[in-house]
Formats: C-alpha cells, structure tokens, sequence
C-alpha cells in the first residue's frame, strides 16, 4: 500500500484487492499458510450475510442444526466421484491423544457424507420426507494459492442439505435455492449475477448437476459465488438413505446441497471497490452512517457533541447502523479519507454552523465530491437518510449492472473468444466436452463458467457448432477468466 491509500485497481489489481482488505481492517493472514484472522468490521460484513441468508432459508422452511467436524475417512470413501474429487484438498487426522488411529478422520470438506449417514438413520418412511436442513460452519480445503477470503483453506459457510421422495421435488429445491442465491446477491450485495449449470468438469464431485450464480468483479474476472447441487440417488445409495412409499416399497431418496461462504466478503470488495477503498452496499455495512464532528474551540466541541449525541439516538431508533467517530486528535479530512477506505455508505459532518442552522452534511460513498454532497434539515433526518440509503443501494446495483453489461460479449470465432476474455466474458455455442474446456483454459486461462440458463431458453442448438473445436454445441456458455 502507498502512502496516500491504496494501490490503485489500474496499477496493480490483485495488490490493491490486499491493500483493500487489509486497511480496511477484514481480515489478515495467520501463522497456518492459507488461513484467515477474521477481525471485527470484516465479520460483521459475514454477519449482515449470514442474516439475510439465514431469512430466507428459514422463510422456505429450512432449519439450522449442525454436525460433526471430523469424518470417518471410510464415509467419504464411499462415494466415488466425491472421494476423487476432495482427495488432493482434505486434512486428515491419523493421531489423537498420543495414539494413531485405526481409521483417520478427515476435517470436513463439505458434509454430504455425515449428513447423509444421519440421514439413513432418520428416514424411514415417505412421511419424514422432505428433509430441509442446513448448517452453518467451518470447512477445511487445502489451499496451494491462498487469497484472503477468495481461497482460504479454513473458510466458514453454510451448507444446505436435503432429502426429498422424488426427483422432481428434488430438482425443485436445487433451482429455488439457487433463485434464493441470486436474490440474495441482487438485492443485499448490489451484485447483478448469472444463474448457470456448471459444465460436467465443473460440477461438484459426485452431483447430477451443479448450478451457480456468477458475479463480475472489478477487473472483469468471474467469482462463483454460490452453488446449488441437484444430487440423484448418489448420496443415497453411498449412504442408504431409504424409504418406504405410499406403496409400502422401499425407494431411494433423491437429496441436494447448496452453499455459499466467506467467498463472498471478497466479492463484494471487488465488485464494488474503488481507489479509494470499499464501497459497501448499505443493506449489509457495518455501519450505514458515520457522523464526524467538526469543531475548533471546546465550547464548539460541547455544543457539536450535543446535537449529534441527539441526532444519533434518532437514528439508532429508526434502525440506522451508525457511528460517531469522535477519536481527539485526528483532522475531520483524515477521518473523510478513513470512512471512504472503509466503504461507508454516508457520511454526517456536524460543525458549529450546522448546529446553529439546524442542518447537517451529508456526503455519499457512491458518488464522491460536490455531486454525492448536500446540506439538509435535522429534522426528519431519520428519514431522510433512510431514503439516500435505499438510493445508494440501487445506485450500487445499477453501476455494478451497467459496468457487468459491458463486459458481456457474444463470439462467434476463436480468436473473438480469446479477444474478449482479457476484458471480460465471452457468450459461445459450446460443445461441453472436456478436451475443448481444458484447450481453452491452456491457451485463454479462460474457464468455462456457466450455460447461463436465461440465454439458453429461446437458443436453438440444431445446427449450432462450437467455434473452437467445430463440433455440435450443446448449449450457449460463459467463458472467463475466474477467481
Ligand atoms: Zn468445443
């Protein structure tokens, strides 16, 4: 980071998305290569997400428990796919209180294993059915290429998981989870995003079909940013998850998972972020308003302190995350610099003047300068903020929008895939196979992010061809390059 602030996005991205999170007070490194320190505002920014996830799963009937950290290394053995899959990533315990194991125990990865053999205990008939369960936990991956937040190899998240009697309850669950993924972004993080299927290289180890919500960030690189897991039978024929039907027959259950992380604090630094710093999205900062007094004399500072110790009780009243930043010794310009930094949405200035007038200071995060400030009324001021809070989300939505549109690109040759993807993602017939993905990513870096399922509706594949290797498309997919 330099002197001034931090490294600006064109100099340097990825340090100045490290500068981000570090002066912004998110998070830090710890002493385990690929672990994360979560500190207070960066926590705070999971709790606002936390909630407004945990709403809505609730709202459709899901509840919280939480299962084991430690697997038997057997469970996750028993699927194939799955045991592929997260081999190279577990942690596992062979020693404990001196001894070694029998049989070691993985720290989770994810729980569809332990999950699942809960499951086979509790279902018996079609009347335990559904089962709508999520947790809220820490899973271990191990992480070669750490990045706060993004890749961490300790990271906390919630995982939904549920067993359902049919495949089309199933696959229901899978798309309304992902419907409540992509509203959650929308309307929380002011984060437009793309609602996809996962290529089968893509999928998680062990799913039918894996969904995702893409979102653009800052430097025009992907962030998958929640997955939704349409599963089958396999979990339940690995677990023996059975029941009887209606018929009195034993059947198998169909089951789903779906998740979303800590991933998404970094997301919403690079999707919003400027060379400033954070710009946080008010339904989910920390701290909405910030006030910051301004005076010369103690007599000023008596009177400035009054009138804001009174505007700032209106405000915690009417449900306004606010702060007074009354820290001595600091100049009213250094605290200006430091709430930009940190990505506050408004912020109040209150001086002898203001007291006197009966007026305050208002200054927008998401539009700087004379245009984002205004002088207005104290009273109603409850209000008045609440309404810039609303403007400032939607503004957020609507720049994050405009900036993502932009960077959207249909290819119908190669070279037009490979010129788009060093600014942004390229819309192509696909031919789904994995030879062509792994070509692809070799020689673009590009991934296959997603068969976007809005685009695919009115695409006709008869006759479509995949322009990089020639062969019939199976659908139209998003290439970029990727976090
Ligand atoms: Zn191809």
């Amino acid at each position: 980071m330099t002197e001034q602030g931090v490294t600006p996005r064109s100099e340097d991205y990825s340090r100045w998305y490290n500068d981000v999170v570090k002066m912004a007070d998110l998070a830090d490194y710890a002493p385990v290569r690929g672990c994360m320190i979560i500190k207070p505002y960066g926590y705070e920014l999971w709790e606002g997400i936390q909630a407004g996830l945990d709403r809505r799963f609730k709202a459709t009937g899901h509840k919280n428990a939480y299962f084991p950290l430690f697997i038997p290394m057997s469970f996750i053995e028993k699927e194939a796919e799955h045991i592929e899959g997260f081999a190279p990533e577990l942690a596992v315990v062979t020693h404990v209180g001196g001894k070694k194991l029998d049989e070691p125990l993985v720290v989770r990865p994810t729980s569809e294993t332990v999950i699942g053999h809960a499951y086979a205990q509790w279902i018996h008939s079609y009347r335990d059915l559904p089962v709508l369960i999520n947790q809220w936990a820490n899973v271990v991956r191990w992480e070669m290429r750490p990045r706060l937040f993004l890749r961490t190899t300790e990271f906390l998240w919630q995982e939904g998981h549920t067993a359902h009697a049919t495949k089309v309850e199933a696959v229901e669950e899978t798309m309304r989870m992902l419907d409540i993924y992509a509203d959650f972004a929308v309307s929380e993080a002011a984060i437009p995003v793309i609602k996809g299927r996962k290529s089968t290289q893509e999928k998680f180890a062990g799913a039918e079909a894996s969904y995702s919500i893409e979102a653009m960030m800052g430097n025009t690189w992907a962030l998958q940013s929640g997955t939704s897991h349409y599963l089958g039978q396999n979990f339940a024929k690995a677990f023996d998850i059975k029941f009887l039907d209606e018929e009195n027959e034993l059947q198998y259950c169909y089951t789903t998972s779906w998740g979303m992380s800590t991933r998404m604090v970094g997301g919403i630094v690079m999707a919003h972020g400027d060379d400033k710093g954070l710009r946080l999205p008010p339904r989910l900062a920390p701290i909405q308003v910030v006030i910051v007094p301004i005076w010369r004399s103690n007599d000023q500072k008596d009177t400035v302190m009054e009138a804001i110790s009174r505007l700032q009780r209106e405000l915690v009243d009417a449900g306004i995350r606010v702060h007074v930043d009354s820290r001595e010794g600091l100049t009213p310009g250094f605290k200006f610099n430091d709430w930009e930094m940190r990505g506050v949405p408004l912020r109040m200035e209150i001086g002898p003047r203001d007291v006197q007038s009966g007026t305050a200071v208002l200054a927008r995060r998401d539009i700087l300068g004379k245009d984002g400030k205004q002088s207005v009324s104290q009273d109603g001021i409850a209000e008045t903020i609440n309404g810039l809070l609303v403007e400032i989300q939607d503004n957020m939505f609507a720049q994050a929008t405009e900036f993502r549109d932009a960077h959207l690109h249909r290819a119908s040759t190669y070279d037009e895939l490979k010129e788009i993807v060093t600014d942004g993602w390229a819309l192509i017939p696909h031919c789904g196979s994995a030879e062509c993905e792994a070509r692809i990513k070799e020689e673009t870096k590009a991934s296959s992010r997603c068969f976007p399922l809005e685009e695919n509706k009115d695409f006709d594949v008869s006759g479509a061809v995949c322009p990089v290797c020639g062969k019939p498309a199976v659908g139209l997919a998003y290439f970029a390059r990727a976090y």
